[in-house]
């Protein structure tokens, strides 16, 4: 989609720290870094949200996130899988993604 961050970055627009890539799903660090490892986990179709997730691209989502552990090391220790969503999801680019991190230990606090 014009416009969309993330569509640039799939598209090589835009420089992007590539860790992972299929037919449908691209993934990438995160530029703001909140763990060793953090990257951002997102279908190549342009959807805003989980709103407008389907089915098979959940689970393209899911099953990338599970290689992308591994490849980096952290499918043993553990991770966290979050998608924001809206406003007070704090969204804050409208192209869905799955942030994945780990490498540290992680709070129980999620907000
Ligand atoms: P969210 O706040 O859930 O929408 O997450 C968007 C994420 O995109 C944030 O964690 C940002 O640090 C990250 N981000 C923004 N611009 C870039 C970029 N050019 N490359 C990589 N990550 C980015």
């Amino acid at each position: 989609m014009k416009d969309c961050l993330f569509c640039k970055i799939i598209a090589g627009e835009i420089p992007g720290s590539k860790v992972f890539e299929n037919d449908r799903v691209f993934a990438f660090r995160d530029i703001h870094p909140q763990a060793p490892v953090h990257v951002l986990i997102v279908p190549k179709k342009h959807m805003a949200n989980v709103l407008e997730c389907d089915g098979e691209t959940a689970a393209a989502l899911a099953e990338a996130a599970g290689q992308i552990a591994r490849q980096e090391g952290v499918a043993e220790s553990g991770f966290r899988l979050i998608s924001n969503c809206g406003r007070d999801g704090a969204q804050s680019v409208n192209h869905l993604h799955v942030h994945l991190l780990g490498g540290v230990q992680l709070t129980e606090k999620m907000n």
